[in-house]
């Protein structure tokens, strides 16, 4: 059998599939921050293009890429699926193990698969600069590659914990020709005013996407882009899950687990949900989400709705929470550091179609080294998460079933994770009752 399983660029996907007619429960639907009544789409036309708004609430079970966007996914797509033969043994698995390997992209990561339509539509309706934040950078990577694709301008509010780790994603943001500011920053209403409270706050995504949503919202010339958690991100991302059933196919195969790790849920939903007509027609096949004790959305959160941001300017969206001012530990899985996660993943979660598990970063990062030292590519911490799960998974897996986890980037920017791991300076950090329980209280009670 092949190892790597490439399929032929005129056989990549030329529609994305949108999960949303396909869900036994409709979803909850956006609330908006202020009347908390259902949110209509001029709300959202603040800070996002009306293609996206569209995608967004689409029922289309099928969505036409477009053939600009096509042309920039050839850069590197299809992504190939890989045997990780290797790795099998190291573990003495009796199943295969797969990996999607979406780290092979430009940017590094699986996230210009939903950066490089966002700027596209965009530009197509006039805007002249995109605004985002950026957890560990890996999203601030891909927008700034993708707005250098289509002339955008692009600016880029980074967490500050990750800002000061990752000194090198910032250069690399940096190179693409974006602006980049730690997040909180001085630069908007919103993290001026957390510097005043606090002038040391290591930052979280909720706030840096606060500053993003009031930068866009406060010029009409910016859009604000999101690189998780909502529909059409995870809509675009599903280019991952439908390449993996035609590789499978040309081998003959079909999975039995497939494991992601969720952050905001975008690169898990996009391996998983195009398997979702298959398991509702009764296939035996298990999804199975990964995250961080220290930030466990899916596993202690709770179902109902809340902020996307900490300065509660995003609507309102019913998901597994913590809480919007939920300040999670510096993990080094900077990507998986959210309060919330995708409404279609926790939908999923709600009806019993998903397994979420929790892991340490420690364990993680073993099971990354392990990875490293059998396969020989360096993941990124996020993705070491999705490592671990798939290794739990494949020692109790069968004799012919198949095990395939997303591959959701690499580590070469990292490095700085991996010397703290093995000399052993990485502390884990198990989320107290309390903390969960006095954020949700600041939740909106509807
Ligand atoms: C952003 C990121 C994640 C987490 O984001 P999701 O939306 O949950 O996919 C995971 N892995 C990598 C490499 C990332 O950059």
């Amino acid at each position: 059998m092949d190892k790597r399983i490439f399929l032929p660029q005129s056989e990549m996907p030329t529609k994305w599939y949108n999960p949303m007619p396909d869900l036994p429960t409709p979803m909850a639907p956006p609330l908006d921050p202020e009347t908390l009544e259902p949110l209509g789409p001029e709300k959202l036309s603040v800070i996002f293009s009306n293609a996206i708004i569209a995608q967004e609430m689409s029922q289309d079970r099928w969505i036409d890429i477009p053939e600009e966007v096509l042309d920039v996914y050839r850069i590197w797509r299809p992504s190939p699926l890989v045997r990780a033969e290797r790795l099998e043994r190291a573990i003495g698995a009796k199943c295969k193990i797969f990996y999607k390997d979406e780290s092979v992209s430009p940017a590094g990561s699986h996230k210009p698969n939903t950066s490089v339509p966002q700027a596209y539509y965009n530009k197509m309706e006039g805007v002249k600069r995109i605004t985002t934040e950026t957890g560990a950078g890996q999203w601030g990577t891909a927008l700034g590659f993708a707005c250098a694709q289509f002339g955008l301008d692009c600016t880029v509010y980074m967490v500050k914990v990750s800002f000061e780790q990752k000194p090198y994603r910032k250069i690399l943001i940096n190179s693409y020709g974006a602006t980049i500011y730690p997040s909180p920053s001085p630069a908007t209403r919103t993290g001026a005013a957390m510097l005043e409270k606090d002038p040391d706050c290591k930052g979280s995504l909720g706030l840096a996407i606060s500053e993003a949503v009031e930068d866009a919202a406060t010029h009409d010339d910016a859009k604000y882009g999101l690189g998780s958690v909502l529909n059409h991100v995870l809509i675009h991302q599903t280019i991952t899950g439908l390449e993996v059933k035609k590789q499978m196919a040309m081998i003959g195969e079909k999975p039995d687990y497939l494991v992601g790790c969720v952050g905001g849920g975008s690169n898990f939903a996009g391996l998983v949900t195009p398997y979702i007509p298959e398991k509702l027609a009764g296939e035996k096949i298990q999804f199975i989400a990964i995250e961080p004790k220290a930030c466990p959305t899916l596993t202690r959160g709770e179902y109902r709705y809340d902020y996307g941001d900490m300065a509660r300017l995003t609507p309102l969206i019913k998901m597994h929470t913590l809480g919007h001012s939920f300040m999670p530990a510096p993990i080094h899985a900077g990507g998986l550091r959210y309060h919330g996660d995708a409404p279609i993943v926790c939908n999923m979660v709600a009806e019993g179609m998903v397994d979420a598990k929790a892991y340490f970063q420690t364990e993680c990062f073993e099971a990354a080294q392990l990875f490293l030292r059998t396969e020989g590519y360096l993941p990124a911490p996020e993705t070491s998460h999705a490592i671990k799960g798939a290794i739990e998974v494949a020692k109790t897996a069968k004799a012919g079933e198949n095990v395939v986890f997303l591959y959701s980037g690499h580590g070469m920017l990292d490095l700085a994770s991996y010397d703290k791991y093995m000399t052993g300076e990485m502390t884990n950090f198990e989320l107290p009752q309390a903390d969960i329980d006095n954020a949700l209280k600041e939740c909106p009670v509807i």
